[in-house]
This record gives structure tokens, sequence and C-alpha cells, in this order.
């Protein structure tokens, strides 16, 4: 159980405005976060159920009562699910995030992945970014704003998923159970967030209301074989290198939404320069071919403007001297939002052109289209914004995909990334070695979280 301690510390650095509630207490926070990354919550070391009793026993000590609080076990893994019942009849409102984390090999990291350590003002974790610093903090709020006396104007649904870096499985019930209790709109604390500058200036928030669809294709060929003294035609790595390169070459028609213009708008005017430009040309003509062939040649460009399939594994033959049986190939895509997988099988089916070679889509995501841009969640989200970093812009923007999002926008719940990280680029180590964040950012993350779920839930 988490001891709310009488003593704010970096909380104090942001002082209430008038008539506000006040923000979760820093000390606080970072001890559910530090608690919280010594859970190795990684895919089958069965951990997750361990996280979501400590967390829940967190929202416990705050006042919440327990039987508003069910874990439910999902194989090895867990889904948290807090009710927090409001007055008012307003639908409710929901809150996700993610409590399981990937793999991290202590061995190739400088410190230990699963113990929260501080350097340089940094706190080091596997988790302590993704998703677990948003979890920590959305947990620290509620639990402020349920002790200080808050009560919801409409009921809040706390969603905590078990399986979101691996399988996905653990979202579709949750959404599922959000959609049941007629949840009007999901905010994701595993998405959007805020950029720094390298002097640690904000530079812009984003707010994330699409999402391309992640899948794997897997393209095999199988051949009879022989001695590789007595070639013969087709030979199955020849075959499959065919398909690679063709696939690499493929440019996939541009397209464009309402969260795609808004974000290559804002971005175009900011960055300006040919780069710029030609996102201000796209947005206003997504048919401009000069737009589209610096957007295309940009990894950062085309990414926003079309469905991507790259070749990412192969693997192919037995022995030195022999024709290959088999070579396989692992395509990775990311398909604009409201396109279905079924349509891009058939496009790279139809740019492969061989018979021989089957597609299979092995893992796939749904793919909803975009939500609108509410004018409550805008305006929230500006607020929560401003209160830490006045005259900071929100800009909608697309992720690459995936995160528990989709399954929410699948069932027609408009969902958005609200992250309250703001992070330089340089600090971003999410699923790789040595996570951090700068433990500068609790005080003013809590602000957000507060100023959040005050505004849509009032
Ligand atoms: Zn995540």
């Amino acid at each position: 159980m988490i001891k709310f301690s009488a003593v704010p510390v970096l909380a104090m650095l942001i002082a209430a405005g008038p008539g506000q509630a006040a923000p979760g207490d820093a000390a606080d926070a970072r001890a559910i976060l530090e608690k919280g990354v010594a859970f190795d919550t990684v895919k089958g070391r069965g951990k997750v159920p361990a996280y979501a009793e400590y967390l829940k026993s967190a929202l416990v000590g705050a006042g919440f009562a327990a039987g508003d609080i069910a874990i439910e076990p999902v194989g090895e893994t867990a889904n948290l699910h807090l009710v927090w019942k409001g007055k008012g009849n307003k639908p409710p409102m929901a809150i996700t995030g993610h409590m399981d984390v990937v793999e991290a090999d202590p061995k190739d990291w400088v410190r230990d992945p699963f113990k929260a350590i501080e350097d340089g003002g940094y706190l080091f974790g596997r988790g302590v970014g993704d998703n677990k610093f948003d979890v920590s903090m959305v947990v620290a709020t509620l639990a402020k704003l349920k002790s200080s006396g808050f009560v919801p104007g409409r009921d809040i649904h706390l969603f905590l998923s078990g399986d979101e870096e691996t399988d996905g499985t653990t979202a579709v019930l949750q959404a599922k159970q959000a959609k049941a209790a007629g949840v009007d709109f999901m905010l994701n604390s595993d998405g959007g967030g805020g950029a720094l500058d390298t002097g640690n200036t904000p530079i812009g928030y984003g707010l994330s209301a699409a999402e391309k669809t992640y899948v794997d294709y897997r393209i095999t060929v199988t051949n009879p074989g022989g001695h590789s003294s007595r070639p013969t035609s087709p030979n199955a790595i020849a075959q499959i290198g065919t398909a690679a390169g063709k696939i690499s070459d493929y440019r996939f028609k541009p397209q464009i939404n309402h969260i795609t213009r808004a974000s290559l708008t804002a971005e175009g005017t900011k960055i300006g320069g040919a780069m710029g430009a030609a996102m201000l040309a796209f947005a206003k003509n997504p048919s401009d071919a000069a737009a589209i062939a610096t957007l295309s040649a940009a990894p950062g460009g085309i990414g926003q403007i079309a469905t991507t399939c790259v070749p990412t594994m192969i693997t192919g033959g037995h022995a030195p001297n022999a024709l290959p049986q088999k070579a396989e190939l692992t395509i990775n895509c990311r398909i604009f939002p409201g396109f279905t997988v079924a349509a891009v099988t058939q496009e790279l089916r139809a740019l492969i052109s061989d018979p021989a070679i089957k597609i299979e889509a092995v893992l796939e995501w749904p793919s909803p289209p975009p939500s609108p841009l509410r004018g409550d969640i805008m305006a929230a989200v500006g607020k929560a914004v401003s209160a830490n970093r006045p005259g900071v812009a929100v800009t909608p923007v697309m992720d690459s995909g995936a995160s528990d999002s989709v399954f929410y926008r699948a069932l027609g719940i408009p969902s958005y990334g609200t992250s309250a990280l703001f992070m330089r680029e340089e600090d971003a180590f999410a699923h790789g070695l040595n996570e951090r964040i700068p433990l500068a950012a609790i005080a003013p993350a809590l602000r957000h979280w507060q100023v959040l779920i005050t505004e849509l839930a009032k």
C-alpha cells in the first residue's frame, strides 16, 4: 500500500491556480513509478497480476473501494479495471494504459533494467517511460483526486491492459467492456505526448487521433530442391529475392485524412524549407506529384502519406550445396487508417504476380478510421498542455501503430493518445536499451492529468 506523504516536494514548484484541485504529489507518484519498474512485466514471466495488485493497493489506499477495482486474469497476464462512479448523466469516459513491458536483457544494460535507478536527473529502467510513466501518473492523479474529495461528473473507467507490447489480446477484452459500459471516448496514456528541443524548450504537443494498422506478412516459396551442381529454375531464393525487390521499390497510392491534413499543415508551417513546402502543398492537394516525391523520399514523410510495406526478415535454404527447398520473407506493413488488410494483401499479390508464392498475414490489428477531433477533447488537452507550457500548440497526429487505441476505435469509441510526457528526441529509448525519463517530467505530468481529468469529468 502507498503512503501518501504529507510533504509535497516537486509538486510545490507548480502553483495551483485559483479554484483548481492541486495535482498529485510528485514524491508519491515517483514512488509508484519506481515500485512499478521492479515488477518485470515482460511476456511469459507472469508478473503483470502482481503489478496490477500493487496498483490496486495504491488506489485502495487513497479511498477507492476494493470492490470497484477488478483484476481479471488473462492467461499468465491480467487486466485491471477501475470504475469510479460519478454524478450527473454524461456518458462515461475511459483512460487506458498498459502494464506489460518489452523484454530487456540485463547483460546489455548499463544498469539493472528492473530496478528504477536515478542518475543525472533521469530515472532509468525498463518501462519507466513506456508505459509505466503515464500509468503511474494517472494512478497517482486518480488517487489524489479521490483522497481530496473530488467527485467526477461522469463515470471514469480506468482500463490497464496486460499484453500491449506483444499479443494485444487483453485490450480487445477491455474495449468490449468499454463498449458495453457505453464509454463516450477514451484517453490513451500510451500515445501522443510532447517534444522538447535539445535545450529542453517545448516545441509542440502531439494529440494522437489516428493510427496506422500494423501487419506482418509471411511470404513463402517451396521447391522440390536438388543438388546444387544441377541447377534448375525457378530457384526459391531467387523467387523470394525478386519479390523482396518489388515490394521494396513499390509505393502505395498517397492518402490523406483530417488528422494528417492538420498535422502536415502545422508541421509544414513550423519547419519551412523544401520539406515544409511539400507538406503544405500535399495538405492542399494530395495528388501534387512534386510534393509526393519530396515526402516519399523522407523516412519521416512517407509513412504519413501512404501505406508502407518493407521486407524485414529473410530465411531460406538448408545446405551450401543444395538447391533451396524453401525460402521465406517477412514483410512489415503499416496500413493507412481505414484501409483493410485484405485490400493490401490483394495489392501485394498483384505486385508479386507469382502464383507459386504464398502470401499470408501472420499478425494483424483492426484498421479503423481516425477519431473525430471533438471540441471537448481538443479544449481539455489544450488546457492541460498550457497549464504547464503556455503557448505550446496541440497538433493532431497519426501514429505509425500499433497501440491499444485501435481496438477501441474499431468498436466506434473515439480514442486519443494524451500522454503527459514531454521528452527530447535523444532521450527517447522506449523499447530500446537504457530506457529513461527526466525526473523533472513528473510534476508537470501530474498537473497534465489532473487538468485533463477534471476538465472532462466536470
Ligand atoms: Zn506502450
